[in-house]
């Protein structure tokens, strides 16, 4: 497409999301994707580069706080995520009704999202948070134990070989197992054979100039060196580790001061079949000592390939790239800019205990990740496992967080003044809420589609609650109508009276 009025900038799945949210929304917009790849949404949306957990705050610790003063916990955060990966099931369910995908088992799986703690501290900790999540509508269903007999029958592996400290475990049905990557590649093919629209892979965006009404986007085409000249209405940076450079060459204002801090990923795969077969959750523990949120440690059943497969990590490892596959280790020394440089090194001041954990990390051999296992599993041994690279994410920095240059965790869209660019930065909690991140992305450039009848209809078809708030008690019967409807056509439970 030549000179069309959006350009998506990487083929993730966030810019899969944004590219058929908008379609749906205005058929008549043209709509260019460029990814820099041989392959679409390679990099931290891919399957194997993520933990696939459909975060809903059912089993995630770090996003439930314990509160100091009494004891009990805040679900707020829990609250407010389970809310936006429903809007991310939905529009995925009527992607699926409206012939968008098919075969929904090949992106999303359902599985038990579980928590298990150990001590008497956390046994408390996790008793207090059951009780806080299960008065609420969205948790209704969450079961709690301290009997090893219920903990063995769901997940027998966290049980075996294990010594007599006192145990917890929470555990929801409803969780999924999401390939990212998958659903990505899904919605591009759709956008790719709509009138106007175009995806093209092996084109790496080189540059950005704003222009009165717009943008002029330089794109290099890498099998033949040629550089071309596209303008467009909007841009939206979907670029992943590659955001921070684009955003850079942007020259926007919201720009400055930005930096990004690239940790890789790890992960420990189980290659002994019928230990695999006989694990089937998600099991979410708590963080050790310092290591970011991102880097709490869960042991995955996944479906990848077709296949059952068993993850055990993160683990965090040094990394200057931003990208895994297309990036390069001069990644991070190109980033620093004098707006930033300040900011990069009071990180390392401010944030010593994360330095400590990094470097930790970066020297551990397999016998200390073995043990980091075994707190889960006790009876695992170092022959059944081995260890892979996941994908790597570039930590948004910004100086304005009030305690200046610390790291920032959550996810961070940066739209320029007239809102003609948005750029995504930060990872956390990712892909499950891609919806409603670019949901947030569509309120601020295109409010004027949302206005008119037509546009507010096609809205509620995509994602019937948008502008609902499903968290109200009145609401409950309202989210158990559609929570069920997005459900079953996502095939995660049986038909209505089956
Ligand atoms: C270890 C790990 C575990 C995670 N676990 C989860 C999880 O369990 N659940 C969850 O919801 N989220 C999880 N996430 C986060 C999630 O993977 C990301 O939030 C999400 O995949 C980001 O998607 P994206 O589209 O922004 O980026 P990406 O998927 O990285 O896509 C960016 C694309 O842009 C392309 N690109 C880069 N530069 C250019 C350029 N100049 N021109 C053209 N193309 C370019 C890249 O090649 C790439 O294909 C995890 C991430 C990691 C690393």
């Amino acid at each position: 497409m030549e000179n069309p009025d959006v350009i998506l900038i990487g083929s993730g799945v966030m810019s899969a999301h944004l590219g058929a949210m908008l379609k749906q929304l205005e058929p008549r917009l043209t709509i260019q994707v460029y990814e820099s790849a041989d392959g679409l949404a390679r990099e931290s949306s891919d399957g194997w580069n993520n933990a696939g957990t459909g975060h809903a705050g059912l089993c995630e610790l770090s996003y439930t706080p314990k509160r100091e003063a009494d004891g009990s916990v805040n679900v707020g955060n829990a609250i407010g995520i389970f809310e936006q990966f429903e809007h991310t099931k939905q529009f995925w369910s009527y992607a699926v009704a409206s012939g968008m995908v098919e075969s929904p088992g090949e992106f999303i799986q359902p599985i038990p999202h579980l928590s298990f703690v150990h001590g008497q501290e956390q046994v408390d900790f996790l008793k207090a948070r059951h009780a806080g999540l299960a008065a609420h509508h969205f948790f209704s269903g969450m079961e709690y134990t301290t009997d090893r007999g219920t903990i063995a029958a769901w997940a027998p592996l966290l049980l075996e070989g294990r010594s007599g400290v006192p145990l917890a475990a929470t555990r929801m049905e409803g969780g999924t197992d999401v390939n990212f990557g998958g659903i990505a590649r899904k919605l591009l093919s759709w956008l790719g054979q709509q009138e106007g629209c175009g995806v093209a892979t092996g084109h790496r965006v080189t540059g950005l100039r704003k222009k009165k009404e717009g943008w002029e986007v330089s794109i290099r085409h890498l099998a033949t060196n040629e550089v071309r000249l596209n303008y467009t209405r909007f841009v939206f940076i979907g670029a992943g580790g590659g955001s921070l450079p684009l955003l850079q060459k942007s020259g926007i204002p919201e720009a400055k001061g930005l930096g990004g801090f690239p940790i890789g990923g790890q992960w420990l795969i189980c290659d002994n079949a019928e230990i695999v077969a006989r694990h089937s959750a998600k099991v979410y523990g708590q963080a050790l000592e310092a290591a970011p949120t991102m880097a709490v440690p869960h042991l995955d059943t996944r479906m990848l390939d077709g296949k059952k497969t068993l993850l055990f990590g993160p683990f965090a490892a040094w990394t200057s790239k931003f990208l895994g596959r297309n990036g390069s280790f001069a990644d991070l020394p190109r980033s620093i800019r004098p707006d930033n440089i300040a900011t990069l090194i009071r990180i390392g001041f401010h944030n010593l205990e994360l330095v400590r954990y990094l470097i930790q990390q970066g020297t551990q051999s397999m016998a200390d990740r073995m043990k980091v296992l075994q707190v889960f599993y006790p009876a695992a041994k170092a022959s059944d496992w081995r260890l892979i690279d996941a994908g790597i994410r570039v930590q948004a920095i910004k100086k304005t967080d009030g305690q200046a240059g610390i790291v920032h965790y959550g996810t961070e869209v940066i739209t320029n003044a007239d809102g003609t660019l948005s750029a995504l930065l930060g990872a956390s909690p990712g892909a499950s809420v891609s919806v409603n991140i670019m949901l947030e992305v569509i309120r601020k450039c295109f409010a004027h589609l949302l206005l008119t009848p037509e546009g507010h209809a096609r809205m509620k078809a995509m994602i019937p609650t948008f502008d609902e708030d499903l968290k109200l008690p009145s609401n409950a019967a309202r989210f158990r109508e559609i929570s069920a409807r997005a459900e079953e056509l996502l095939q995660l439970r049986p038909p209505a009276g089956t």
